[in-house]
């Protein structure tokens, strides 16, 4: 019998059901307990998280893409400690300045080896994007082009989720309900090579350049003002570029003079083996993103670094236009400056760059090798520590598992019971995991070990019709 004088105190998943709107969740089936996968996390150690209830699991996903130093670093939070004592906060308008911003500044500035001319920082990945696309509006303003509006981004790449970077997102769920995307932007097809199996890899690289040509021609080269993506695709489907991608693209991109944004918003600092993805993948951009690794999430901080042809117009443009006008209350805080000075000298102190390579490798080919014997596994993908399992329906020929099997959540939440974070995407069937780069060997054995066993438990509950991709 229930005893109505001493009331049950809900529990956090409950009062977190009853309170909160969270990001890319269904409201629906979350107010009614319906999601898979609810945790509360509370504290968090090198590679793990631990949740209210004191259940620990490896964070193959490091966050959201972002905690690439791992979790619980002293130095990161002693900057950010000594940092709030002498000043928790200052603006950076109109000649303000403090040192931890000029400081991080020169530090990005001498990461692309003086390339990039100056760094407007900002709080997350999309008002970064944002900043971008006014930089490249006020650039072809400035040099009497302002036809050149349009923006090309890609299907599958993703840039944020404010309206104009939601719009540059080529995701559809992220576009229905808001009458996205703005007429100004136009998408290309992704670098997705596994989809295309009828050509070599490297003819695939001209096709999408030829695509992209098409699309500026049909478009009209006068109006097309910049290119916008990410060096390896991260959360339309885990993508590294298929060879000679990037030479190709460039070579369109330079043909009718439109500009090359670069987000690096997770393939920085390390995540595909590289402090800058763009010098791995030979990208000369005009401009680049930073968010994620850039602090490794222990404060929100972000930077879009402007190249030497957007710089001259800035200080062109001032005679037309007066100041520069754009900007936030929190650009460049103190905070985030501080916990990115830290966190970049751990990144380059203990070569976490090459850790991410070498440790990739090895649990990429861990992960080909124990996944080889299951024909629903398509693809084992990625680049440094940002990889990918696809899946496909028993072939040949290759096509889809049907979709409402939701097969890769399945993965993940045996995943999850075997002490694995990993992420199902929100296209095809694909699980993606991005570790934190201080990743060992054997810490690789245990990510992969437990993969395997999700996959293989999630492949089990098929029955023969759902395997061939029949339901
Ligand atoms: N760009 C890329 C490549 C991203 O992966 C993300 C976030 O995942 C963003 C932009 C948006 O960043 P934020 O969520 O910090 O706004």
């Amino acid at each position: 019998m229930v005893n109505d004088s001493h009331p049950v105190t809900p529990s956090l998943e409950q009062r977190d059901r009853d309170s909160l709107l969270h990001p890319f969740t269904r409201a629906d089936d979350f107010a009614a307990g319906r999601v898979p996968g609810q945790r509360i996390v509370q504290s968090a150690s090198g590679i793990r998280v631990t949740d209210a209830h004191g259940r620990s699991v490896i964070d193959g996903m490091s966050g959201m893409y972002c905690v690439n130093v791992g979790y619980g670093r002293q130095a990161i939070v002693d900057a950010i400690a000594e940092q709030a004592s002498e000043l928790p906060y200052y603006h950076i308008f109109a000649g303000a300045s403090h040192p931890k911003a000029i400081l991080l500044a020169e530090k990005l500035i001498a990461l692309t080896g003086g390339r990039m001319k100056r760094v407007f920082f900002g709080l997350s990945g999309s008002d970064a994007n944002e900043t971008q696309i006014k930089l490249v509006w006020y650039y072809h303003n400035v040099i009497g082009k302002p036809q050149k509006k349009k923006i090309i981004a890609r299907q599958r790449g993703y840039h944020g989720a404010t309206t104009m970077t939601a719009s540059l997102t080529g995701l559809p769920n992220y576009h229905s309900g808001f009458d996205l995307p703005f007429a100004l932007v136009k998408h290309t097809i992704a670098p997705d090579a596994f989809w295309a199996p009828e050509v070599d890899p490297r003819a695939f690289s001209q096709r999408c350049a030829d695509e992209l040509e098409r699309l500026i021609l049909e478009e009209g080269p006068d109006t097309v003002g910049a290119f916008i993506a990410e060096p390896v695709v991260g959360s339309g489907g885990i993508l590294p570029p298929p060879p000679g991608y990037w030479e190709a693209i460039q070579g369109v991109l330079r043909k009718y003079d439109v500009l090359l944004i670069a987000d690096e918003v997770i393939t920085a600092f390390g995540r595909v083996g590289h402090l800058l993805a763009v010098d791995g993948y030979g990208i000369e951009a005009d401009l680049i993103t930073l968010a994620k690794g850039l602090s490794s999430g222990y404060a929100p901080l972000s930077a879009a670094l402007v190249g030497p042809k957007v710089w001259q117009a800035l200080q062109d443009g001032a005679r037309t236009h007066g100041f520069f006008a754009h900007g936030y209350t929190y650009s460049a805080h103190p905070l985030g400056a501080a916990a990115a000075l830290a966190n970049i000298q751990i990144i380059e102190e203990e070569g976490l760059c090459a850790n991410a390579a070498e440790v990739g490798a090895y649990l990429l080919q861990q992960l080909r090798e124990r996944l080889a014997a299951n024909p629903l596994v398509g693809d084992v993908r990625g680049a440094g520590l940002l990889q990918a399992v696809e899946f496909v329906a028993e072939g040949p020929p290759r096509r889809r598992l049907d979709a409402s099997l939701k097969f890769s959540a399945q993965v993940a939440a045996f995943a999850m019971e075997e002490g694995l974070l990993a992420r199902p995407l929100p296209v095809n069937d694909i699980v993606g995991i991005s570790p934190p780069l201080m990743l060992t060997r054997s810490d690789a054995d245990q990510v992969a070990e437990m993969l395997q066993r999700a996959i293989a438990r999630a492949s089990a509950m098929l029955s023969a019709d759902q395997r061939r991709g029949a339901v």
